[in-house]
């Protein structure tokens, strides 16, 4: 499909609100999803503070706060925090990695490359240009982010070499780890070049072959291999998993994403490392089993989720009402009372098209993403019933089987 966008791209962030129909909404970028506790603790205080004393996490692992009251404020304070390193590229930002790399699983340690791949895109001022949509993967070869349809990714195939993705496919050049940034950040001048208008790659009429073959006259020496198919996977670890350095991580569930600062302030002060997911869960890592134990003690009650057969973890949905003016109703009360009311039915059980439904009649198996309109913001990829709200009722259409 030939796509050429004439708008730019209406990305929020810290330095330009989104105006929400409830005010004006923040996105912070949270490279890797990799947040230090003062950071959580600061988003925490500036969501009670500043925010609707909420934190939503989003699904490219970044955070958002809503009806942002004092924006030079929260500027300041998430500067402060190093949540705003730069205000020419904040909105570029977009860079997920294999949550639980370098800790449990994976080839290699994704998490090393994030910091070096934020700091070139920081580095150089062209790539301000990059439309704030543009996603950028680092999978350690679990293949858990790399299903997510980022614009330019790598995957580890090994524990020294990367195949790069662009626009969501295997592209078939291969890289070492020590040029890996290098060929992302050429990747991202080619996008640029080719681009008229379009915000992804992929919209791009053959971007992504285009792309390759720009790369491949830049860098003539890189290896090529048979491309590999790559799914979206939903797979969320969730609760005890232990460490390769014997240390335990949590991963916890976010009824439909929506962290309250309360929770964020008490997983803040465990003093470890916390990593959003694209899955709008977190982890929570480096701790001895005592403290691990203690940790689910405390935020079980208070309403995280550490049971991995948790209805919560099927269901997602978009902001709705009040937060968006084109929901026709209160998305997620509709969805939550799904979960609390027992009309989430397990994975497996047959599931009939169905339309025109009250918001009490929604009776839906498995996956699930509830929208308020027809755009379906924040569905996960993969197979998922949509239950969409329509003029007439919910609209319930299972996945294609
Ligand atoms: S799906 Fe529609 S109602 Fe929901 S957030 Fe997006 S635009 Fe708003």
């Amino acid at each position: 499909m030939v796509m050429t966008r004439t708008d730019s791209d209406s990305c929020p962030g810290v330095l330009r609100l989104h105006e929400a129909a409830d005010g004006p909404l923040a996105r912070i970028r949270v490279p890797g999803g990799h947040l230090r506790p003062s950071q959580l603790l600061t988003l925490a205080e500036a969501a009670r503070d500043l925010g609707d004393g909420t934190i939503e996490l989003t699904s490219r692992a970044n955070a958002q706060l809503r009806q942002v009251r004092d924006a030079v404020e929260l500027e300041s304070r998430l500067e402060a925090a190093g949540l705003l390193p730069s205000a020419t590229h904040e909105r570029v930002r977009n860079i997920i990695a294999s949550p639980l790399s370098g800790r449990v699983g994976g080839w290699t340690d994704a998490h090393g490359l994030v910091p070096a791949l934020d700091a070139g895109l920081r580095a150089d001022p062209r790539l301000a240009e990059l439309p704030g949509r543009v996603l950028f993967t680092v999978d350690d070869g679990r293949g858990d982010v790399s299903g997510l349809g980022a614009d330019i990714g790598l995957h580890a195939i090994d524990d020294s070499d990367y195949a790069l993705l662009l626009g969501g496919s295997d592209s078939g050049l291969r890289v070492p780890a020590d040029r890996a940034i290098e060929l992302v950040l050429s990747a991202a001048h080619g996008f640029l070049d080719l681009r008229d208008g379009q915000w992804r790659l992929h919209e791009i009429p053959n971007g992504p072959t285009a792309l390759a073959d720009r790369l491949l006259v830049d860098h003539p020496d890189l290896a090529t291999a048979e491309v590999m198919e790559l799914a979206a996977r939903h797979n969320i670890p969730i609760g005890w998993l232990n460490q390769a350095d014997d240390l335990v991580a949590l991963g916890a569930g976010v009824p439909l994403g929506i962290l309250p600062a309360r929770t964020a302030e008490f997983i803040a002060a465990v003093e470890r490392p916390v990593f959003l997911t694209p899955w709008r869960s977190i982890f929570m890592t480096d701790m001895d089993e005592w403290t691990a134990e203690q940790v689910v003690r405390v935020l079980a009650p208070m309403g995280l989720i550490f049971d991995s057969a948790s209805r919560w973890l099927q269901v997602t949905a978009c902001a709705g009402q009040p937060g968006c003016a084109k929901s026709l109703t209160d998305i997620r009360a509709d969805a939550a009372a799904a979960v609390e009311e027992g009309r989430v039915l397990p994975s497996g059980t047959p599931q009939p098209a169905l339309t025109d439904l009250t918001a009490a009649e929604v009776v839906a198996a498995g996956r699930q993403h509830w929208s308020g309109c027809e755009r379906r913001c924040g569905r996960p990829r993969g197979a998922v019933t949509d239950i969409v709200a329509a003029p007439g009722g919910y609209r319930l259409t299972p996945p294609r089987s």
